[in-house]
């Protein structure tokens, strides 16, 4: 067994065990797999071990690497990085999720530029608890209502749930506050009418507190792949 598919499997009982305690079905989780800055070998290798969900971050290298893979047709690519407007073409033509959705003009310009027979693309809103703070991106909690219904009217987006990056946090509790959060929130527009089923959350470091919290994905790098390389 290579080191990435005994990653795979450790990541996955580490799912079971957080689910099982909350008592949730971990068979309702998707590990999305994070691959940015490793290369298009180590996806082979996590395919081959059945492994379908894999993300990437940044345009221009997924881009290349999806190109290199084109022949593993049956996978499935989330893009969860910072979406640039001159970059939302190539996104809307070969990925199936965008998980960072905070700003209508980027949605407008993915649903006109999504290809119609690849169906709409899944698309959740990424949430900011933090105020901006270190530069992150995502739609503050108060503006979200309004993002999510100019979201939800694009004919070829589905808008499917929340998703935030919180800011690193090591003590239990505490990772679990921003999880439920977001948590609240989707229930939130659940209330409004939106049918929202995905919340995207949880990384290498706090997959527990986010599976605690209800996390439908989570987004694993290192676990899996390792350190990633500098840029
Ligand atoms: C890199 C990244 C991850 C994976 O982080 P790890 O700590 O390596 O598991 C998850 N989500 C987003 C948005 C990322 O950019």
């Amino acid at each position: 067994m290579t080191s990435v598919t005994a990653n795979l499997e450790q990541v996955w009982s580490r799912i079971h065990r957080a689910a099982q305690r909350v008592g949730r079905d971990p068979a309702q989780i998707t590990l999305v797999a994070v691959a940015k800055r490793h290369p298009a070998s180590a996806i082979r290798a996590l395919a081959a071990a059945g492994h379908v969900d894999f993300a990437e971050s940044y345009a221009q290298e997924a881009d290349t690497k999806l190109r290199t893979l084109d022949d593993l047709g049956h996978l499935r690519w989330h893009f969860i990085g910072r979406l640039q407007r001159n970059k939302t073409a190539m996104v809307a033509q070969r990925f199936d999720w965008v998980h960072g959705i905070d700003r209508a003009v980027l949605a407008e310009r993915l649903s006109a530029q999504r290809p119609s027979d690849r169906g709409p693309l899944q698309v959740c809103l990424q949430v900011d608890f933090t105020g901006g703070q270190e530069g992150r991106s995502g739609v503050a909690p108060q503006s979200l209502p309004a993002l999510a219904e100019q979201v939800a009217s694009l004919p070829q987006l589905h808008l499917r749930g929340l998703m935030t990056l919180p800011p690193p946090e090591s003590e239990f509790e505490r990772q679990r506050e921003h999880f439920r959060h977001l948590e609240e929130l989707r229930q939130e527009l659940n209330h409004r009418g939106f049918g929202l089923d995905v919340l995207s959350a949880g990384m290498s470091g706090d997959l527990e507190a986010a599976v605690a919290e209800g996390a439908t994905h989570v987004r694993i790098g290192t676990a899996l792949f390792g350190a990633r390389p500098a840029s």
